[in-house]
């Protein structure tokens, strides 16, 4: 069956710029815009209130089927994360969470239900996917994809930046150890691991300003649909 709308996705590792890019993308070109990120670490926060045993699977499935997460605008139309009818979305930025989401992705009964809830979230199309394996595992057949990547010094000061933002005081090396440990991680993954779709379009990111990169995906989007027809 042919889907409707238009798929983008958008890949990297931690810092790497996605986020905000990818929120940039979905408002230019009027589609949705859903951070699979953000799923991963609400079924952390989830698992850490519960103080279940990560590694048994059994504990880790319940939690899962159990565990409703739904994003939402404000007035401000800023995309809000929800476990249930709670706001969870400054607590599921907290480093801890990030490393605990990082473990939990590495499940393979965690990837397999939240790729059923995206590919379910995507199902009508004119949507813009961030994470780590939506152009490989998660929607393979997308019409866009893009791999941002970035030196890992200027990932940690992105990260330490909108850490700071958001009120929390974290040592800069801190954060720099935390990203290389999720990215190994991620990379190193037997389940769905990080790495370039063969058909994305890698940019990297090191020096540039979200209206650079937002700009270069817009014409790389155009140059793709030429080609195509
Ligand atoms: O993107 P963000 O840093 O919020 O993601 C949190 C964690 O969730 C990542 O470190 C990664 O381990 C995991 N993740 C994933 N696959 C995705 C999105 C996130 O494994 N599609």
């Amino acid at each position: 069956m042919r889907r409707k709308g238009v798929v983008v996705t958008i890949d990297g590792p931690s810092g790497a710029g996605k986020g905000t890019v990818a929120k940039a993308i979905a408002e230019k070109l009027n589609l949705n815009y859903i951070d699979t990120g953000a799923m991963y670490r609400t079924v952390a926060l989830l698992a850490q209130r519960r103080g279940i045993n990560i590694d048994d699977e059994k504990e880790l499935k319940a939690l899962l089927l159990e565990a409703h997460i739904s994003f939402k605008r404000d007035d401000k139309g800023k995309l809000r994360v929800f476990l249930g009818e709670e706001d969870v979305t400054e607590e599921i930025r907290k480093p801890e969470i990030s490393r605990l989401s990082s473990k939990i992705a590495t499940k393979k009964v965690v990837r397999d239900i939240l790729k059923v809830m995206q590919r379910r979230m995507g199902r009508g199309g004119n949507i813009v996917v961030e994470g780590r394996d939506m152009g490989t595992y998660v929607f393979p057949e997308a019409d866009f994809k893009f791999y941002l990547d970035a030196q890992l010094e200027e990932r940690a000061k992105r990260r330490w930046l909108q850490l700071k933002e958001m009120g929390m005081d974290i040592d800069m090396e801190e954060v720099k150890r935390e990203i290389e440990e999720r990215d190994r991680q991620d990379m190193e993954r037997s389940e769905a691991p990080l790495h370039p779709a063969k058909d994305a379009v890698i940019i990297d990111t090191t020096g540039l300003s979200v209206e650079e990169v937002v700009e270069k995906i817009l014409n790389a989007m155009e140059a793709l649909k030429k080609k195509n027809g």
